[in-house]
């Protein structure tokens, strides 16, 4: 085992029992460090791997350090992130601690409670500003600051609040009594109980201490106070612990976390073993060359202890800049490379795509599997998992055996979720029952976007074949539904944001959207603010393996605003950039061989971007929009999207209004000539949509008995999210 560890690694591993801290730079081996320091001591017998609680912050970064002990031949070692970890704990002491009460349901988001609470306030708050008070509260809550405190302490840490800070401090309040009186808890919460159950109860404390003795925590530098204070009761005036941390790759200050602990540690730990890192073993010189160059620039307390890092792979090559036009073309392209990457041999698995905000996914999601190319989206919801979606679809099935075949499908569904307690008036008060209530209704909107979704039948059978819209049809739709979620697709291109990246490596790396209003973030203001995101371009970069591709689009769809590359991207080679690099190389080759030539139907040119594919044009030929018919579009989009509670996007996205502001289709197969509307989309809305181009005002195409009901004691729904 120690063979494979240069001598400043070994010095870690073999370190005797006490703190061990790893202070070093990414790539430079110090997950490999820590496991092998678990592995070399349950091997040799100094400790029971079963004793040892490894500490990691994603649920992905946990399964990594499992897979990385089992190959080196160590198992029962429990790596769990600090919440897992917490939960295990209060789940198994509950009924000692709660005598017998029932264990309060865990919140998995604030949101809800939040846009409640603020309303007992008398605060409409829509679902970003309810987000950004949940943020708030959850900074406070892992920065161990009450109610009382909020307001002194975020004037310190320069929190930029999304109201008065007294005003969120109240919402603070209100929050906390309605979680308790509706007898939910949140994550925080759960945390506390974990250090509460420790420190009030003797036997808890002794129970918890004598099962975990030697403690791992990788990713230190993002320990928030809350988890520190919950790793200090684990401890209990013990010393066993080793951390491993890159000050550079701190990337969740935001919420609360600090690299305090991290730099502070050696001191904090007399006697501490301390190693530095700077050997890279993961990327190439080349991908080191712009990590080194990137983070050279930082500023501010965690540049303090950067290190500059030293490539040991051989050579690979130079990471490329790409422009794009406009987002889709970018997404297209990186789905072109991704596609020849896998066909040249790179197992779909060892790309990943990341991006700084996951509204930044669909786009990646959809391009992808136009190009057919498997993904998997990192941290997704997985909607047919949910308890209540499983019981609901037990009890739609049971249903299918008593309701009368000719009941409308809407009907059948309503009746049928009556069994588990859901009715469609109103969703009930407290989070967690008002998710669960969400999560049935979106089986009530499948079941409505079903009956109305004209069959698409395979190419030579009849075209016209009646469907029967049943609810025993529906409950096997829904069964096929889910089942394709569950397909476990291993072998998938990442998507994932680059904070959930931290840690991971790929041979292939895209990292897109690299543009000033994205990364840094518009919302990042404090020069700390803007030094983080520089840390996560850092982390991004030193994902990369060998392939390292950077891009932005100059414009967020075609023909919008100009945007300027990001501050923080060194000079790199930016002459053969854009859509024209490379245009010989077989991955352009790829993205030209597309089942369908789409021409420009002003000019003749042949269109590669997606976007431009569904206008028709290319975005630098003259535009004969319609104005006038464009906005009522837009407007009825808007409307119908608020009612479906749906981004406007899923409706049709500006690419679509914008053909069909310009071509006006007079008739249904005009309308289906438009790249991106399909035979779902007509069925859907082909009717109000040829009404408005006829001439029709929104008020006229939108029935009432359509969307009244549904909207009504909704809380507010997103608004403009494009
Ligand atoms: P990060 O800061 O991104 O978390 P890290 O410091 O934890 O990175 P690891 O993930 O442990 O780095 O290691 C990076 C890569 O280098 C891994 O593929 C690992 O197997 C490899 N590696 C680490 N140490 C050595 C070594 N001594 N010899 C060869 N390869 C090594
Ligand atoms: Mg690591």
């Amino acid at each position: 085992m120690l063979a494979g560890l240069d001598p400043e690694q070994r010095s870690a591993v073999t370190a005797p029992a006490g703190p061990v801290c790893i202070l070093a730079g990414a790539g430079t081996g110090k997950t490999r460090a820590v496991t092998s320091r678990i592995a070399y001591r349950a091997l040799s017998g100094d400790i029971a791997s079963r004793h040892v609680l490894a500490v990691t912050f994603t649920a992905r970064a946990a399964a990594e350090m499992r897979s990385r002990l089992g190959v080196l031949g160590v198992q029962g070692v429990q790596a769990r992130t600090f919440h897992a970890a917490a939960l295990r704990q209060v789940r198994y002491f509950a009924p000692r601690l709660l005598a017998g009460r029932a264990m309060p349901e865990l919140l998995d988001s604030k949101v809800r409670v939040v846009t409640l609470a603020a309303a007992k306030l008398g605060l409409r708050t829509d679902r970003t500003a309810a987000r950004d008070l949940a943020a708030e509260i959850e900074w406070a809550k892992s920065s161990l600051v009450e109610p009382d405190e909020y307001v002194v302490a975020a004037a310190k840490a320069r929190r930029e609040t999304p109201y008065e800070p007294a005003r969120v401090a109240e919402v603070f309040v209100a929050y906390e009594r309605l979680k308790r009186g509706n007898g939910v808890i949140d994550f925080e919460d759960m945390l506390r109980a974990a250090v509460w159950g420790i420190e009030e109860h003797p036997d808890v404390a002794e129970q918890v201490r004598s099962q975990y003795r030697h403690f791992v925590v990788d990713e230190y530098q993002d320990v928030n106070p809350l988890q520190q204070r919950l790793l200090d009761v684990w401890l209990g005036g013990r010393d066993d612990l080793t951390v491993v941390g890159d000050a550079s790759q701190t990337i969740y200050s935001f919420t609360g976390a600090t690299s305090s602990y991290l730099v502070d540690f050696p001191r904090h730990h007399r006697g501490a073993t301390v190693v530095r890192l700077v050997r890279d073993y993961r990327s190439t010189p080349q991908v080191v060359g712009l990590a080194n160059a990137v983070i050279s620039q930082a500023r501010g307390a965690e540049a303090r202890l950067r290190l500059e890092l030293h490539g040991q792979r051989r050579s690979g090559p130079e990471p490329e800049l790409r422009i794009f036009t406009d987002e889709p073309a970018e997404a297209t392209a990186v789905a072109a490379r991704c596609r020849a990457l896998v066909a040249g041999g790179t197992p779909a698995r060892e790309i990943a795509v990341l991006f700084r905000t996951n509204a930044q996914s669909e786009a990646y999601e959809k391009a992808l599997s136009e190009a057919e190319v498997p993904y998997v989206l990192q941290g997704a919801e997985r909607f047919f998992e949910r308890p209540e979606v499983r019981q609901a679809m037990i009890a739609l099935r049971a249903a299918t055996r008593s309701i009368p075949g000719e009941t409308p499908l809407p009907a059948a569904v309503v009746e049928g979720l009556a069994a588990v307690g859901w009715a469609p008036d109103a969703p009930p008060a407290g989070g967690a029952a008002r998710e669960r209530w969400e999560a049935l209704a979106a089986l009530l909107q499948l079941a409505e976007e079903y009956a109305a979704t004209p069959e698409v039948l395979p190419i030579g059978e009849a075209a016209t074949v009646e469907r029967q819209v049943t609810l025993a049809g529906f409950t096997e739709e829904l069964a096929r539904r889910a089942a394709q979620q569950h397909v476990p697709t291993v072998d998938g291109v990442t998507l994932a944001s680059l904070h959930s990246a931290k840690g991971l490596e790929w041979d292939a790396v895209f990292l897109v959207g690299l543009a000033e209003g994205t990364l840094p973030t518009t919302y990042a203001k404090t020069p700390e603010q803007v030094e983080e995101e520089r840390r996560l371009l850092y982390v991004g970069i030193t994902r990369a393996r060998e392939w390292l591709w950077l891009s932005y689009a100059a414009a967020r769809s075609p023909g919008g605003r100009a945007r300027r590359p990001s501050r923080f991207l060194p000079q790199l080679d930016r002459s053969g950039g854009g859509e024209r690099a490379g245009a010989g190389s077989p991955a352009r080759r790829a993205e030209r061989r597309r089942p369908q030539v789409v021409s420009c139907r002003i000019c003749g040119a042949t269109l590669l971007a997606g976007a431009d594919r569904k206008l028709g044009r290319c975005p630098t030929c003259p535009s004969d929009l319609d104005e006038e018919l464009y906005e009522r579009l837009r407007d009825w989009r808007q409307r119908v999207a608020g009612a479906q509670r749906v981004p406007a996007y899923v409706v049709f996205t500006d690419a679509t209004l914008t053909a069909l502001a310009e071509r006006k289709p007079g008739r249904t197969e005009e309308l289906v000539a438009i790249a991106g509307i399909g035979p779902r989309k007509v069925g859907l809305y082909g009717d109000p949509v040829l009404a408005l181009v006829a001439g029709a005002t929104v008020d006229d195409v939108l029935p009432a008995e359509n969307f009244g009901n549904q909207s009504v004691n909704r809380l507010p729904s997103p608004e403009g999210e494009e």
